[in-house]
């Protein structure tokens, strides 16, 4: 399926939805991804702000229809290098889920690359949000170590960002279970 195609009959099935959720992992083609990008400029989607969607999801009205969120799990250096150019040509901003074990890292150079990286999104109008702290698979973790993941994301991204984390996305796959075990952690707010 070409990306245009793709992004078309995506727009075209979830047409009743309110916020049209796009979530991305590896970019491996920077002429794909500025299509669809594009293809959601055309068709007059507002592209919302973390803030902004938090927002509507406890009650406040979309800002303009149709709208969409962009996310980025783990910040991988494609996604920096050529999405986050189309991104900011657009003055689209996303969410960026990285895992927070970089920050902690033993080479205080690579530590404070992160560092330096996620303070650079957050300025350019971009969000962070929690993705564990070393992407482990939940679900075979005991209930203490989930909990240690989450919230020691939580408050490595806080004191990296000096400002306030409240989202978090899990790795993918996770069951029910865990989800429910974790939604005191992911409700923040
Ligand atoms: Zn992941």
């Amino acid at each position: 399926m070409g990306a245009l195609r793709g992004i078309t009959e995506l727009t075209a099935s979830f047409r009743g939805a309110d916020v049209l959720v796009l979530c991305y992992h590896q970019i491996r083609s920077r002429e794909r991804f500025v299509d669809q990008m594009a293809a959601l400029s055309e068709r007059g989607y507002s592209v919302l702000s973390l803030p902004q969607f938090t927002e509507w999801l406890n009650g406040a009205s979309l800002p303009s229809r149709p709208a969409a969120l962009l996310t980025f799990d783990h910040c991988y250096d494609e996604q920096l290098e050529t999405a986050l150019p189309v991104l900011d040509s657009l003055k689209f901003p996303a969410t960026f889920f990285p895992a927070s074990s970089d920050l902690a890292c033993e080479l205080p150079d690579v530590a404070a690359h992160w560092r330096k990286t996620l303070l650079e999104l957050t300025k350019a109008g971009h969000a962070i949000g929690c993705h564990t702290h070393s992407h482990p698979d939940l679900t075979r973790l005991p209930t203490e170590e989930v909990r240690l993941e989450v919230l020691g994301s939580k408050l490595a991204l806080e004191d990296a960002l000096g400002q306030r984390v409240s989202t978090f996305c899990p790795r993918s796959r996770v069951r029910r279970g865990v989800h429910r075990g974790s939604r005191r952690g992911e409700v923040w707010g």
